[in-house]
């Protein structure tokens, strides 16, 4: 098996242009398994780690640029402020040693119903750029998953990138599994309330064949919240609503019963978990001053 280290993502680029068999390796915690157990014999790996614009991150307009080698330690150490779901999932991911290697990258390559990063990153609404020898294409993240384990790269094209628009208000993630680290979820729930678009954005992992939003969930808190005035307000949101938001969450779910839980249990955590969310962010929302904007400093 050849390995090739580009020092440049231009030389990646032309790399995996020049091999599309070649399976780029970024952390290497999914990769480095699927060698070792066998799953896989591609006829190279392409280093991306030498690759420093990848481990960058900045503000680009109104959203965060997350280069695709960002690790979740670095989004936990750097970047919980700017993006507090992600931070919150990326705290849930793995040991510390899996998290100073795994990248967000990486998580996304992989797309498993049970990637930690995607709810939160369907929830905030991102998109991911990707990049071949011939040019970028932006694909939303809600298209970017398109069966389990397989998204909407083709031959040829690497993520250079996941653009994040810069959070409006409170974010959440709650992570069921059989114990408390190094487990791979049962179900996972993360929202996004935007009071200045007065939207609401969701994110399903481990109950459906790919990481997927609750649609119908949205629509129905982000018009109950708008119809009562809460958005302004900031008052308690009404039982009721949030009973019918936790089931219509569930509702959107696709579980299927194995090893780590049956779906009717999944689709309860989800129910459970839509209710906690909103809840811890509606307090944080009750409890934030009313702002325009935050500023913060881009690093890499
Ligand atoms: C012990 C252990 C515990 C784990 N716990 C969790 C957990 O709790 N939650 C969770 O979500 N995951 C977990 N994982 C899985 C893994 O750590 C994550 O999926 C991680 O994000 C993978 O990132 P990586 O950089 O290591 O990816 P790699 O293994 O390097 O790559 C993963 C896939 O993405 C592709 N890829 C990488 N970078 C790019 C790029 N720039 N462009 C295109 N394709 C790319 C690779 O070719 C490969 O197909 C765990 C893994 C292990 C071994």
């Amino acid at each position: 098996m050849e390995f090739i280290q580009p020092g440049s993502w231009t030389k990646a680029l032309a790399a995996q242009a020049e091999m599309p068999a070649a399976v780029p390796l970024a952390g290497g915690t999914d990769v480095m398994v699927e060698l070792n157990f066998g799953a896989r014999r591609p006829p190279a790996l392409i280093d991306l780690t030498r690759i420093s614009e990848l481990r960058q991150w900045g503000i680009d307009g109104n959203q965060v640029r997350l280069g695709a080698g960002v690790t979740y330690s670095q989004v936990i150490a750097k970047l919980a402020d700017l993006l507090p779901g992600l931070a919150l999932a990326a705290r849930t991911v793995g040991s510390p040693q899996i998290r100073n290697r795994g990248t967000i990258g990486g998580n996304l390559g992989t797309a498993s119903p049970a990637g930690d990063a995607h709810p939160p990153l369907l929830a905030g609404g991102a998109e991911v750029e990707i990049a071949s020898a011939i040019g970028t294409r932006i694909v939303p993240i809600d298209e970017f998953f398109t069966g389990p384990k397989r998204n909407a790269l083709e031959p040829g094209e690497l993520i250079a990138a996941v653009r994040i628009p810069l959070p409006s208000g409170p974010e959440q993630f709650s992570k069921i599994g059989t114990r408390n680290a190094m487990v791979i979820a049962v179900a996972a729930f993360s929202l996004a309330l935007r009071p200045d678009r007065h939207e609401v954005g969701t994110g399903i992992g481990s109950a459906g064949p790919t990481p997927m939003r609750a649609w119908q969930a949205e629509r129905f808190l982000a018009t109950a919240l708008a119809e009562a005035g809460l958005w302004e307000s900031r008052a308690q949101v009404p039982d009721a609503v949030a009973a019918e938001f936790g089931r219509l969450v569930a509702a959107a779910a696709d579980p299927i019963d194995d090893v780590r839980g049956t779906a009717a249990y999944r689709r309860h955590c989800l129910s459970v978990m839509a209710r906690r969310t909103l809840a811890w962010a509606w307090q944080d929302y009750q409890h934030a001053k009313p702002t325009s904007s935050a500023s913060h400093d881009s690093a890499g």
